[in-house]
């Protein structure tokens, strides 16, 4: 772990001037970091509008910072709408980006003024079509993650394209706007040709919506699935946007309307999660291994770290004096057994290490705190603090 790799030495020394004197665990987010990123995004591809995906972080200061800065919004919910909402946030610059949403929350949404909505079933469209007359939908198709993403969210989401072509096809005869095709390739995808596949499908779906029914779509919304840096290397996103702009232009001919719904790669990076460990020990007299457990696990914004999935990178000040390492399990501090973060993975941590030493998790600005328990063992969810 090289922590220059993930901040300047100002950078992190604004992080640690403000965690000093604040009692662990809590998260702090570098609002200016997301800015950066979202500035990094729309300069690699100019033509599209971006939709923040809320639920990566749903925090008011991330809302207000992206609405400030020209953000649309994509929400999952209608909690989340209506943090948006009184946000300040204009209906016209918010998708409902959730194919899986009852009645009464269509009729809610299309109440606050959302005219725009995604599909990718039958009696979901109708609903659409009774509650948000005249609405705008889009069909999201079923994509191939791959074994490149972290957490694939094939399977559950989309259907295939004879029934996006149909229910586009329906869509227009129940008076909606059939408007476009939406994918998502699966979170933290490290593998960009993912995107080709996932583009030439909603081709096939222009094509034969143009071809057969003589409807024009308008749009291709590529979703998130841009990766974060966590313990790994990634491509940068100029290298990810030069790919898929490739890809959009080998297919099609006309200008389309594109969107991008980016949580992850958003914020982050921007998060820093300030952790203190509680207790180091072995198992037996005669076994070297180190259990260190720490105020922040599974529950309390580590969920990600399930089945060792995301790997973050873990900084302590002891790794400055190049102190001798050694391999470290790490666990949380519930009664319960799935409450260890890494186990298998390789993670070594200053073999000097001691109770009341502080840990910081990188690169957890995205899917911690909105993930965390509300009360499991009593422990709090993870605070935040937002620095401007
Ligand atoms: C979760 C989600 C996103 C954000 O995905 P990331 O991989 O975090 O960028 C975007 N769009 C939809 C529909 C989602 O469900």
């Amino acid at each position: 772990m090289n922590l220059e790799h993930y901040y300047s030495s100002q950078q992190w020394e604004k992080i640690q001037n403000f965690s000093a004197s604040k009692t662990s665990p809590f998260l702090v987010v570098d609002l200016d970091r997301i800015q950066f990123k979202y500035d990094e995004l729309t300069r690699c591809f100019p033509t599209a509008k971006i939709f923040y995906a809320v639920k990566a972080n749903p925090g008011v200061e991330v809302i207000q910072r992206l609405k400030d800065i020209g953000s649309n919004f994509d929400v999952a919910s209608v909690y989340e709408l209506d943090r948006v909402i009184a946000s300040g946030i204009a209906p016209a610059r918010i998708s409902f980006g959730n194919t899986i949403k009852k009645a009464v929350d269509v009729k809610y949404a299309y109440a606050q003024g959302v005219r725009l909505f995604v599909t990718d079933a039958h009696a979901d469209l109708e609903q659409i079509a009774a509650f948000a007359p005249g609405s705008r939908v889009f069909v999201r198709v079923l994509v191939d993650s791959g074994d490149t993403a972290e957490w694939p969210l094939s399977r559950k989401f989309g259907c295939d394209t004879d029934m996006a072509v149909q229910l586009m096809v329906k869509a227009q005869q129940l008076g909606l706007k059939p408007y476009g095709v939406s994918f998502h390739v699966g979170s933290q995808q490290k593998d960009v040709t993912v995107w080709r596949t996932a583009i030439d499908t909603v081709k096939t779906v222009f094509e034969r919506l143009e071809n057969q029914y003589q409807i024009k779509l308008e749009l291709m919304n590529m979703g998130g699935g841009f990766p974060a840096h966590y313990l790994s290397d990634i491509d940068s996103i100029q290298a990810y946007a030069d790919q898929i702009k490739m890809y959009i232009q080998q297919n099609f001919k006309r200008e389309i309307t594109l969107f991008l719904e980016p949580g992850r790669s958003l914020v982050g990076d921007a998060g820093v999660i300030v952790s203190e460990i509680v207790l180091i020990a072995n198992k037996s007299e005669k076994d070297a291994k180190r259990w260190v457990y720490t105020d922040v696990g599974v529950f309390n914004g580590l969920i990600e770290t399930l089945g060792e999935t995301t790997k973050y990178p873990i900084y302590t000040p002891k790794m400055q004096s190049q102190a001798e390492q050694s391999k470290v399990i790490l666990a949380g501090p519930t009664c319960d057994s799935t409450d260890i973060m890494y186990e298998q993975s390789p993670y070594q941590l200053p073999s000097n290490l001691a109770i009341g030493d502080r840990l910081y998790w990188l690169s957890t600005g995205a899917y911690t705190t909105s993930y965390a328990s509300v009360e499991f063992n009593g422990y709090p969810p993870l605070r935040t603090f937002y620095l401007d």
